[in-house]
């Protein structure tokens, strides 16, 4: 079978995650976790003392792209994100990393990198890839294109029992505020915005379990490796 790509797209906590993984591992497919890789190189970019993206940083970034490698392992039955061969999986998913992400990755530089290095990563296998420019970007021939979106509020309690699973603190309201300027940020930018592409599938989550998020995605998938 020729490569098989299901492109899933969204706002934050709307599903794409758990369903992506989910997915993958019925099928047998490779979960890229695009958001991951914005995250650990936003994470490099705290640590070395960004906390803007002005002009004058501009170069800063570009210098930081050169330097930096960002993996994605299948290790220990999950995946595991690498940021110069450090495992900063856990670390990715604090409230700094958060709260500077999107900034981040409305730089079209940052962008451009991501886009081929995803290609790259995802090159001869059979993938399930989850983001916010997937179906639009990223793989615009996907086979499936799924566009995942649920309840604002629900999506922020889905979010608080994930970081309660890590251990890691987290405040509601904080959580709430978030999600809601990262997907109007997202949605914002100029550059690859997120967007339900034409002909991507509307998903909405917001009375799904987690069980029947995948299903439904997996229907969708069987149904067209069918075809
Ligand atoms: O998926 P997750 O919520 O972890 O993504 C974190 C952030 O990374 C998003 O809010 C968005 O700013 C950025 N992102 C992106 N394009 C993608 C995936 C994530 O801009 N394909």
């Amino acid at each position: 079978m020729a490569r098989f790509v299901v492109a899933i797209d969204g706002g934050a906590g709307s599903g794409k995650s758990t369903t992506a993984k989910g997915v993958a591992e019925r099928l047998g497919f490779f979960y890229l976790d695009t958001g991951a890789m914005y995250r650990a190189f936003t994470l490099k970019c705290l640590r070395s003392g960004h906390k803007t993206h002005q002009k004058t940083d501009l170069q800063m970034i570009r210098r930081l792209l050169d330097t930096t490698s960002v993996d994605l392992r299948q290790e220990d039955g999950g995946i595991k994100v690498y940021l110069d061969n450090e495992d900063v999986s856990l670390a990715i998913r604090k409230p700094e990393v958060s709260g500077f992400v999107s900034q981040v990755s409305a730089i079209p530089e940052v962008r451009e990198w991501m886009v081929a290095k995803q290609r790259q990563i995802a090159e001869g296998k059979h993938v399930v890839c989850e983001g916010r420019d997937i179906g639009t970007v990223v793989f615009p021939d996907a086979q499936v294109k799924i566009f995942m979106k649920a309840d604002v509020h629900v999506r922020a309690a889905r979010r608080l029992k994930e970081l309660g699973e890590k251990n890691m603190e987290a405040d509601e309201s904080e959580v709430l505020e978030n999600i809601k300027f990262r997907d109007r940020y997202d949605s914002e930018r100029t550059h690859s915005p997120l967007k339900k592409a034409r002909d991507a599938v509307v998903l909405d989550t917001t009375d799904l379990t987690i069980e029947e998020e995948i299903n439904r995605v997996k229907a969708i998938v069987e149904e067209r490796l069918r075809t």
